[in-house]
This record gives C-alpha cells, sequence and structure tokens, in this order.
C-alpha cells in the first residue's frame, strides 16, 4: 500500500537523482514513524506517505516530495535537525522546519478576521512549497477527520480548512487540491446543510445529465463536420462545497444555477476555443449575461476558459465550458506546476503561459535575487513582505505596516485605547511602546484614564491613522497637553 513506487511512477521528472533523494526520504520516514500509529490507530507513517503522494500528484520537484516525507520527523523529535542536514541537505530542511512553524500557528477566533488570517499564514510560510506541503498534510488530516475522537475538534478544523487552507489554495490556483480539501470538510463543518445539498445535487444532476448527453452527441458530431480536431468532451459535476456557497447567494432555489454539471470540451488551440464557442451559439440560443470569456480575461488566480450556457430547446439548460488542455491542468495544478520548474533549476519560466499577475511579480523578483542564502529566497513570498501581522488577546488579527510600534497596534484597534495607553505586553511580557511588532505576536494594551499621548509618540509611528490621531489628540488638548505634562511623565514608559 504504501511503496515508494507508487510516488516515483506518479513524479514529473524521475531522474536518478531524484529518485534517490524520495526514496532516502522514504525510508527515513518509514523508520522514524515505525513505532507511532495515528489517533485512528493507523500507522502514522500512512500520513507522510498521503502527504508525498499528493505532492507528487502536484507535480512538485524530489526536494519538496522529501520534505513531504519528513515534514513531522523534526516536530516529533524523531531525526535531530543536524542529521536532517547531513542526509538531505540545508534545502530541505529549510521546508520541514518551515511546515513545522506552520503547524503551530493557531487561528484562535477564526470566524474573525479570516483574510489577515490567511494573509498571516502565507506571511509565516516564507516559502510557496512550505505552504503547498502544509496544504498536502491537511488534506491528509481531513481526509481521515473520522478518526478524531473529539466531536468539537473534528468541528474546528473542519471549519478552520474551509475558511484558512482552501481559499489559500484557491488563491494558488490548485482547483484539485481546493475542491478535495472543501468536499472532505464540508461534512464535519456543516452537517446538514451537506446533507440538504447532496440531495439537491443528486435529484438535479440527473436531469441535467440527460440534456447534456444530447447536446454532446450533437455537439461531436458537429465538431468533426467543421473540422475541429482533438476535441475532447467531458463532464464536471460541481463540487459539493462550492455548490452550497452558491446555493446559499441564491435562496437554497438549485433551479437558479445551471452548472450543477457541465460539460467541458478540450481542444488544442485558443483560437479552437472560439470556433467551438461560435458553433455552439450557432446551434443554440446562449442565456444572455452568461457568456464569460476568461481567456481574454482571467481569474485572479489565473484560471482561464471560456463558458456559456444554452438553452436545449427541450426545456434544458446546460452550461459548457471551453478551454485548451493547457489552460486545463493549469486550472488542476496552479503554481504548483511553475513551482516544480524552479526547484528542477530549469531557467525557463513557464513558456507563453499566462500567469496571475501576482505569481509573475514574485518570478521576475526571484531572478534578481543574487548572493549567500540564494536558495532561501528562492521561492520566497514576497507579497506580505511589508506587513506585519499581530494578535489581540482574544485572538483577532490586525494587520500593520512593517516596523510598526505597540502605539501603531492601539491606534488600529480603537482610538480611545491608542489615547489612553498606559502600558503593554507583548507575548506576556512587558514592553516598552517604541517595540517594532513582529508576525504572530500577541500584543495586550493596558489603558488608563489618566494616560494621555505625548508628542515623542510621533517618533515610533509608522502608520498615518497613529500620527494622524495623536495630532488630532494636541491639537484638541494643546494647552491642557502642556499643563499635563509633568503628571503625563509617570505614566511613560520610555
Ligand atoms: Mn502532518
Amino acid at each position: 500500500m504504501t511503496d515508494v513506487k507508487e510516488i516515483i511512477e506518479i513524479m514529473k521528472s524521475p531522474n536518478k537523482k531524484n529518485i534517490e533523494i524520495v526514496t532516502k526520504a522514504y525510508n527515513a520516514a518509514f523508520n522514524a514513524h515505525s513505532m507511532q500509529k495515528r489517533l485512528s490507530g493507523e500507522p502514522y507513517f500512512e500520513h507522510v506517505f498521503d502527504t508525498a503522494r499528493t505532492l507528487a500528484k502536484l507535480s512538485m520537484g524530489a526536494k519538496t516530495i522529501a520534505a513531504g516525507f519528513l515534514h513531522d520527523t523534526l516536530e516529533d523529535g524523531l531525526i535531530t535537525k543536524d542529521d536532517l542536514i547531513k542526509e538531505f541537505g540545508e534545502e530541505v530542511v529549510f521546508l520541514i522546519e518551515g511546515v513545522t512553524k506552520l503547524g503551530k500557528l493557531e487561528y484562535k477566533g477564526v470566524e474573525r478576521h479570516v483574510e489577515s488570517l490567511r494573509k498571516l499564514f502565507i506571511a509565516t510560510a516564507q516559502d510557496m512549497r512550505v505552504l503547498i506541503i502544509r496544504l498536502a498534510d491537511r488534506l491528509h488530516n481531513i481526509k481521515t477527520l473520522k478518526g478524531h475522537p473529539s466531536e468539537e475538534k473534528r468541528r474546528r478544523i473542519a471549519i478552520e480548512t474551509l475558511e484558512i487552507f482552501s481559499p489559500i489554495a484557491n488563491r494558488l490556483g490548485i482547483g484539485k487540491l481546493k475542491g478535495d480539501l472543501e468536499d472532505n470538510a464540508f461534512p464535519y463543518a456543516y452537517p446538514e446543510e451537506y446533507k440538504k445539498t447532496k440531495e439537491l445535487l443528486n435529484t438535479k444532476s440527473k436531469v441535467n445529465k440527460k440534456y447534456l448527453e444530447k447536446v454532446r452527441r450533437t455537439l461531436q458530431k458537429e465538431l468533426a463536420k467543421q473540422d475541429i480536431k482533438d476535441a475532447t468532451t467531458d463532464y464536471r459535476i460541481k463540487r459539493m462545497y462550492s455548490l452550497y456557497k452558491k446555493l446559499l447567494l441564491n435562496n437554497m432555489d438549485i433551479d437558479e444555477i445551471y452548472d450543477t454539471v457541465a460539460l467541458r470540451i478540450v481542444v488544442s488551440t485558443v483560437g479552437d476555443c472560439y470556433r467551438v464557442l461560435g458553433i455552439i451559439h450557432n446551434i443554440w440560443r446562449p442565456l444572455p449575461g452568461k457568456i464569460k470569456d476568461y481567456i481574454a480575461n482571467p481569474k485572479p488566480n489565473g484560471y482561464q476558459s471560456l463558458h456559456t450556457t444554452i438553452f436545449t430547446g427541450d426545456g434544458g439548460i446546460v452550461e459548457i465550458q471551453i478551454r485548451t488542455s493547457e489552460m486545463h491542468s493549469e486550472a488542476e495544478h496552479g503554481i504548483a506546476s511553475h513551482l516544480a520548474y524552479k526547484e528542477a533549476q530549469n531557467k525557463k519560466t513557464a513558456g507563453a503561459k499566462k500567469e496571475p499577475v501576482w505569481i509573475k511579480q514574485l518570478l521576475d523578483w526571484q531572478k534578481n535575487v543574487t548572493g549567500t542564502g540564494e536558495f532561501l529566497n528562492n521561492l520566497k513570498i514576497d507579497f506580505f513582505k511589508d506587513r506585519v501581522f499581530v494578535f489581540t488577546p482574544k485572538g483577532d488579527v490586525i494587520d500593520l505596516p512593517e516596523d510598526s510600534s505597540i502605539i501603531d497596534f492601539a491606534y488600529a484597534v480603537h482610538t480611545y485605547i491608542g489615547n489612553h495607553i498606559s502600558s503593554a505586553k507583548v507575548n506576556c511580557k512587558m514592553a516598552s511602546l517604541n517595540t517594532k511588532l513582529t508576525n504572530g505576536d500577541i500584543v495586550e494594551i493596558i489603558t488608563k484614564e489618566s494616560a494621555h499621548p505625548t508628542s515623542k509618540w510621533l517618533k515610533y509611528t509608522k502608520t498615518t491613522l497613529a500620527t494622524k490621531r495623536i495630532r488630532a489628540y494636541e491639537a484638541e488638548n494643546g494647552s491642557k497637553l502642556k499643563n499635563l505634562l509633568p503628571n503625563i511623565g509617570r505614566h511613560r514608559l520610555f
């Protein structure tokens, strides 16, 4: 069941060196976890094996797959860092350490500030591959959630997966991973809604498939007649959780949703995509407002396809998606395919493929990286490098510019808190107000009615919000402030 050959067969570029790395990691992980069992009683090794297999399926490189095998060894103290470096080199260990660090992040108050939590997660990961290993790790955990003894925890893990993990997979354009994470988490997060959605989908998709089959037969003949070569047609059934989200927007009315089952046509060129669209509209009447050209205007995560919805003429309505095979694999693998290129040190980027802007920026930035420690920067995540994400004691995330101080934090929470800072704790320790905050800090502000801002604070603020509020306070209380200054001194910490 857990044979390394299976992984090697899936691997995209299994040259001798890559097979050696992966096999060595397989053996080391197998030995390290040999005595461990999961909560469900299964051998622990199955968890890391499945993580590595998911990474191989995403066409990730050998080092990433190796790190997938070894991702729990450091945290569990099964192999020392020194031994790992000796055996696998710094790059693999950097990835393992990143995954370990990410695992320690707690998502207190998940329902609040989820967008900031996602950013914190990405910023902490530092490297795309760390992020993807963590997603693959989570996928196996959520697939085996049944074995978790606590119902409350099962629910929390499932919701966290839907709120934090799958949106990141989506952002990275890895549609397959996003869908798998969501559909495995959905029944545990919202059991009732899951049941209802499943029933609706089953009834609806049966009817829909009947219409689709007719459309497909007609279309195949027509495509052959018009000499469109290599066109393949297929169904895609809408993923359960994404259907649920759409139902929520439509008062749970399934008849408003036309893409429960969609016909998917894959052709070889972009020109053929538009020709096929023309052929379809020539035979069937399209629903107005439902034609979407994601080829000319890709979605932010890079997704490309043409979508149209047609009246089948006998009462049915069917969505059709048209794309090239390249767009198809891009939609499934997203950034993962670009990373494999990078790890293999292939100088070519992803060819003429159109990348999402943020990926392009990332790749451009990497080209300019020189000097020592290069591999660390190789696939470094840069888009949040100017931000820090810190927690309130309640677990809310506050998103601040880099080099922000406790004063900036206090004003970001509330003007009153900023105007009455008496002292502060960072990670439970007293800290002076000019302390610069770093990612993941938990910041607690102690206020006093008698405490007030001083103009000295302006030296320690980074945000315009804090600067403005302090100036406003001074303007309002200017004369009072001067008179109070000797008193205020007692409250100042620097
Ligand atoms: Mn794990």
